[in-house]
């Protein structure tokens, strides 16, 4: 496995693959991986001749109250995972290579980013939809990985993707949980044991509602009521969020006709956690 750090060096190589006739797929992270970014890159091996996962953690994401100085990081520790895994380069580049003095370059996708996460987080895909069309220019993929942990995300790079006419297949990968049903994230090593039990309560509310669908009920009001007690714990849940949405444009529904998703942010402690989950009423 080979790391790259300079741009120029990662373009040249993903170049010359592609005048080879080679396919390339990329999974891009910030690192601190888990099972869940296993997940994409086991499901990216199989896709194409060579698998590319870049770790940046991107400053132009963060809002300046957020967590952009303490985000976890251990690039060792990545490096050996994605090696087991098979991955051929890892692509960490630093952040004056991206963003270099004079940088003024950004891109907006519209109206799937206005509700949701990008409500609270006014610049936050702008920073994603920007940094991830730099990844696509200096890696050169015909397939880019992305998790529905981050489903407004996955949606966002879709519509850039078709908007933009890039020559480049998003592909959404499940979301990936422990055991107990807690979504799978860089950021839960930030809770303490107590918060993390808290934190529970949004894959519970969700899997409630999953199951109260799929058994008839389409009122999104109805559910709610039926959720919201499920946040009141100690410590507190304080809800950024609970939106129930059609799947493609994110628009706020109030009855499931069709694909939904409901969705959920809340911050546990000093830390914002997001989970989601299909609702299909048979
Ligand atoms: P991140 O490093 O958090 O930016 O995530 C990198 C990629 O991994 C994104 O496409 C995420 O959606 C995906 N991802 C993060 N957590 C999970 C999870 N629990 N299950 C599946 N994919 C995930």
């Amino acid at each position: 496995m080979q790391v790259i750090r300079d741009l120029q060096d990662m373009q040249d190589l993903a170049l010359a693959w592609r005048g080879r006739g080679e396919t390339i797929v990329l999974v891009p992270t910030m690192g601190y991986f888990h099972q869940g970014h296993l997940s994409l890159m086991e499901y990216g091996r199989s896709r194409g001749d060579h698998l590319v996962v870049s770790i940046f953690v991107n400053p132009t994401q963060f809002g300046p109250q957020e967590d952009l100085d303490r985000y976890p990081r251990d690039f060792d520790r990545d490096c050996s995972l994605a090696r087991e895994v098979g991955v051929d380069v890892i692509f960490a580049p630093d952040t004056t290579g991206m963003y270099p003095p004079g940088f003024q370059t950004f891109v907006t996708v519209e109206e799937v980013t206005r509700g949701l996460c990008g409500a609270s987080r006014p610049i936050h895909f702008r920073g994603v939809a920007t940094v991830v069309l730099k990844l696509f220019n200096l890696v050169q993929p015909q397939v880019a990985v992305f998790g529905e942990k981050d489903y407004q995300q996955l949606v966002t790079l879709q519509q850039l993707v078709t908007d933009l006419n890039l020559p480049v297949q998003v592909v959404g990968r499940p979301l990936v949980r422990e055991a107990d049903g807690l979504a799978l994230s860089s950021r839960n090593v930030f809770l303490s044991p107590a918060e993390r039990a808290s934190a529970l309560s949004l894959s519970q509310a969700l899997f409630k509602a999953r199951d109260l669908a799929a058994n008839g009920e389409r009122s999104r009001d109805r559910l709610f009521t039926a959720l919201k007690p499920m946040f009141t714990c100690d410590p507190p849940i304080n809800l950024d969020y609970l939106a129930l949405v059609d799947s493609q444009t994110l628009k706020e529904i109030d009855t499931i006709h069709g694909p939904a998703r409901l969705a959920v942010a809340a911050w546990v402690g000093q830390t914002r956690l997001i989970d989601n989950i299909l609702l299909e009423v048979p």
